[in-house]
């Protein structure tokens, strides 16, 4: 056995950095949650090699403050939560501070922001752990990532890595998630040059069927249940339009793509009587909760939640649910969150 010594803190980094940058997909679900709670409207992504050797993230959002440029690469800087108070009531989409820090200490990266307060844009650029003094650049209003190359310092978790395919089908469904949840976003993405995903800011039911097909919107029916505090919209395929895999099961809790146990359950049970057993559900729903009812500190990639009053959560969704199978009817326009 060895002493026992602490880590060098760009050791550190890339370990905490395993554990929220698996592959270019997360990459790019980092970069997007940057966007959206930066209340962009329109973003662009740019895909190089299925995101292994660049991946870029253009949007009109507020921008970052250039005095702030570095602080945004550093580890546990936020600007989402400021207290514990504020943990419990998360509205943003980030608030552990550790996404950019994570992304840079395994990857060229490169940030430019404008904000409106600003004469021009500024720009640093990080290699590795390495930080750069900040630059004058130029730059519209909002902010760009870009990130190359990235676990080029990680030779062992680059060869986890599948094709340049694979990857880019990650990237793919996660940018799907975020169109689905944030409609009124115009996203654009571009792969290897080419135009891949347009989405024009939308309706809800419009997002739905630009990103999953006409042909699931005229299998599905609509939910709409609201109660104190809590609502579930959003559209269910019919039963006839079952699937042989998850695949088409999206759930969003507050604006956020999450997979839980008891959702899970409760939408199956809301489904036993008539799916078959070997088939699976296709659904699109949004949960509005209040933020204090739920716990988003579970996992550093936040696709988990722990609900407060998880048997009411439950039954709300199973009841939900199992009205809309029984009389389906298309509803009116609603928001996302
Ligand atoms: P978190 O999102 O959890 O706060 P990040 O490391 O992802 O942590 O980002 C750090 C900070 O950098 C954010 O809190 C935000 O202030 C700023 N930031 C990052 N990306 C953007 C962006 N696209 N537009 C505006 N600000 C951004
Ligand atoms: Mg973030």
């Amino acid at each position: 056995m060895q002493a026992i010594k602490l880590l060098p803190d760009g050791l550190i980094s890339q370990i905490a950095a395993g554990e929220v940058i698996e592959r270019p997909a997360s990459v790019l679900k980092e970069l997007l949650e940057n966007s959206i709670d930066a209340g962009a409207t329109e973003i662009q992504i740019n895909i190089a090699q299925g995101g292994l050797k660049l991946m870029r993230v253009t949007d009109n959002g507020s921008g970052i403050p250039t005095e702030e440029l570095p602080l945004a690469l550093t580890r546990h800087a936020t600007s989402k939560i400021a207290n514990q108070e504020d943990l419990h009531n998360i509205t943003s989409l980030g608030f552990r501070g550790e996404g950019l820090a994570s992304i840079a200490s395994v990857s060229y990266l490169l940030l430019i922001s404008h904000t409106p307060a600003a004469e021009h844009a500024w720009e640093i650029r990080s290699e590795g752990p390495q930080l750069m003094s900040p630059e004058p650049s130029s730059h519209m209003p909002g902010t760009t990532v870009e990130v190359r190359d990235l676990f080029f310092n990680l030779p062992a978790r680059r060869k986890f890595l599948k094709t340049e395919a694979t990857e880019f089908a990650h990237c793919e469904s996660m940018l799907r998630r975020m169109a689905l949840s944030h409609a009124a976003i115009t996203f654009t993405l571009h792969h290897n040059g080419k135009l891949r995903h347009h989405w024009q800011a939308a309706t809800v039911e419009e997002r739905i069927s630009a990103v999953l097909g006409q042909e699931f919107s005229e299998a599905a029916t609509w939910v709409n249940e609201q109660a104190v505090n809590i609502n579930l919209r959003g559209m269910l395929a019919l039963p006839a339009y079952s699937r042989a895999t998850r695949d088409m099961q999206y759930f969003f809790v507050n604006g956020r793509f999450i997979r839980d146990k008891l959702v899970t359950h409760a939408l199956r049970e809301a489904y036993c009587d008539v799916l078959h057993l070997d088939r699976h559900a296709a659904f699109v729903l949004y949960l509005g909760v209040d933020p204090t009812q739920i716990d988003v500190n579970v996992h550093p990639t936040k696709t988990e939640v722990r609900f407060r009053e998880g048997r009411m959560i439950h039954q709300f969704i199973y009841h939900s649910v199992s009205k809309a199978l029984a009389a389906p009817h298309t509803g009116a326009e609603f928001a996302t969150h």
